[in-house]
Formats: structure tokens, sequence, C-alpha cells
């Protein structure tokens, strides 16, 4: 049985968080201008060589997208910090493993029910 969060606990991993949003959206700056700036060489550049610079705008937004949603994700598990639920399943409201927030300190799910949503997903 995992031990319940002590408000020391959720200290620590609020910090965590803060500084891993912090991290993000440093990250989103940087990809934001690196797209730009891939955009416009996109535009300027001769006719032989655009697919390669198209390919690398496609994969900067690859990027950002999935660097919003972990700020999103991010952003929520702060939330569940101020509600208190910080570190409680969302599904089956145990305690999530010390490990598993120290992996993923935004999760919403013990390792048992993140394994079901996903073989969900891969049936649906
Ligand atoms: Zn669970």
């Amino acid at each position: 049985m995992t031990r319940k969060m002590t408000p020391v606990d959720v200290a620590k991993y609020k910090g965590i968080l803060l500084h891993l949003l912090d991290h993000l959206s440093g990250d989103i700056h940087e990809l934001e201008a690196e797209t730009a700036q891939a955009c416009r060489r996109a535009r300027e550049s001769s006719s032989d060589d655009v697919g390669e610079e198209i390919l690398a705008v496609e994969f900067s937004f690859d990027l950002m997208e999935r660097d919003e949603n972990t700020v999103r994700e991010v952003l929520a598990a702060l939330e569940r910090v101020n509600d208190g639920r910080y570190g409680r399943c969302e599904k089956c409201d145990h305690w999530i493993r010390r490990t598993r927030l120290k992996a993923i300190p935004h999760a919403r799910c013990c390792i048992d029910c993140q394994r079901q949503v996903e073989a969900e997903v891969l049936e649906a």
C-alpha cells in the first residue's frame, strides 16, 4: 500500500511541478521562435530545398503540441495540489506510487489505471 501524501510531500511535488512548468514554457518559447524562422526560410528558399524546410516546420509543430499538452497536464496537477487531491488516482482514488510521481509528477492515475486506459485506447 502506498503511504499517503503528507503536506511536506505535496510541497515537494509542487516545487517539482513549478520547476517543470518553468522549463516547459521556456521550451515552447524557443520552439515558437524556431518554427517562425523555419517558416520564413521555407518561403525564401528555392524550390529545390523546400521539402526539407517544410519537414523541419512540421517537426517543430509536432514538438510544440506535445509540450503544450504537458503544460496543460502540469497546470491540472497544480490545481490538484490546491484542491488537496494531488497524488491520488483520478480513477480508483488510491495513492499513486512515489516512483511513478518521480518519473511523471503530473500523473493523473496510478499505473494500474493508466495501463487500463492505454489498453482501452488500443482496443478502440
Ligand atoms: Zn488507479
